[in-house]
């Protein structure tokens, strides 16, 4: 919040507990990676680790009937941006590749670059994709029972808020993600439920959408969209090849990083930014054609989404890298490291996506 009050965000507690009350609505959550990293400590227990299996048991003692990790759709994520960008590469069309997935840039460069916006992925952000899945699934009578589906975001960013009633990310007209909530206003619920969080046992999470790989789950942090593109854009999986990858200079807290890979016959150029400020310096830098990326990831908070706007406040030096430490730690225990190996990627492309992945996972012209 604005410490002079000058500036307030609406909080959307009461219409989720509004929500659970009705008996005649299905409740559908899913949480962003970088919410599970930043709950913890909030209860006594140790600052930065992953508490993903708590947040969903709490969630479903709260009343939610289905529970799920956004990583899963930032694996749909992966799979739709690397082949628009492997597409751009192959026309040397639209270079280099803004990344979509953080409304404050994408609203950034809307404001203040507006020659770049046809540089911006078209892919929805991971909220968006998952979202629009739910809401599709559900379109279905025989999914929906007849009931009404709400979906809840969790999120680490009251940007979110703003995303989800964008129109360019409604399908059908209509929104897709109906309330979104921040990790603040999640701690908030937990206390108020008077469920004892830090006691809880772990539980997975929901099907038919419950399982990530581990490079969805590093969205969360400066580099990890970077990193997961790579992955998928890598014929290997070996520990080797994923470890190269890992350390390429994807990784680390500096503002602004950038890295060169061959890939085929081109060697790949690409910057990865956070904090709007070093976006700045960057755009600045292209647009002057003092440098040339065929990539720019950006996040506009500083190390990414682990310390966005909706994350406890006063986090210092040992909260940041604990949190960060705290997402890669779920990536190296998540068996799968690859988005498309993800075993509920490819059925989801024959069945319910298909002839309709434009429709469904990317932003409309706006
Ligand atoms: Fe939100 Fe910050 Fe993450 Fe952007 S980087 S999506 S503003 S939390």
């Amino acid at each position: 919040y604005c410490p002079t009050g000058a500036i307030s965000i609406k909080t959307h507690m009461d219409e989720v507990w509004d929500a659970l009350a009705d008996k005649d609505t299905r409740v559908v959550a899913q949480i962003a990676p970088a919410v599970r990293v930043a709950v913890g400590d909030s209860f006594g227990l140790t600052k930065g680790r992953s508490v993903m299996g708590k947040i969903v048991n709490v969630l479903h003692r709260m009343g939610f009937d289905e529970v799920y990790d956004t990583a899963f759709s930032a694996d749909l994520t992966v799979m739709e941006e690397s082949e628009e960008f492997l597409e751009r590469l192959e026309q040397n069309e639209n270079l280099p590749l803004l990344t979509s997935c953080c409304p404050a840039w994408v609203k950034f460069v809307h404001d203040q670059y507006p020659e770049f916006v046809e540089n911006i992925s078209s892919c929805r952000s991971p909220q968006g994709m998952f979202s629009a899945v739910i809401k599709e699934y559900y379109r279905s009578p025989k999914n929906s029972g007849g009931k009404k589906t709400i979906v809840v975001s969790v999120m680490p960013c009251t940007a979110k808020k703003m995303e989800a009633i964008r129109p360019n990310s409604f399908t059908r007209g209509k929104q897709d993600t109906d309330i979104v909530i921040t990790t603040t206003e999640l701690i908030r619920m937990i206390r108020n439920s008077g469920i004892e969080f830090e006691t809880l046992d772990p539980e997975a999470c929901d099907m038919p959408f419950g399982f990530s790989s581990g490079g969805g789950m590093i969205f969360g942090v400066t580099g990890g969209v970077t990193e997961a593109v790579l992955r998928r854009m890598t014929e290997g999986h070996s520990k080797v090849e994923l470890d190269a990858i890992s350390e390429c200079g994807v990784r680390g807290s500096e503002g602004i990083k950038e890295v060169t890979l061959p890939y085929n016959d081109t060697q790949l150029n690409i910057c990865i930014v956070s904090g709007l400020a070093n976006a700045r310096t960057v755009m600045e830098r292209v647009r002057n054609g003092e440098a040339s990326y065929h990539l720019i990831e950006v996040m506009a908070c500083r190390r990414g989404c682990i310390m966005g706007g909706g994350q406890p406040p006063r986090a210092g030096d040992r909260t940041k890298a604990a949190r960060e430490k705290g997402l890669y730690n779920a990536d190296n225990v998540t068996i799968i490291k690859k988005s498309d190996e993800n075993p509920l990627i490819a059925p989801l492309y024959d069945g319910l996506l298909k002839g309709k992945v434009h429709q469904l996972l990317h932003n409309q012209e706006s």
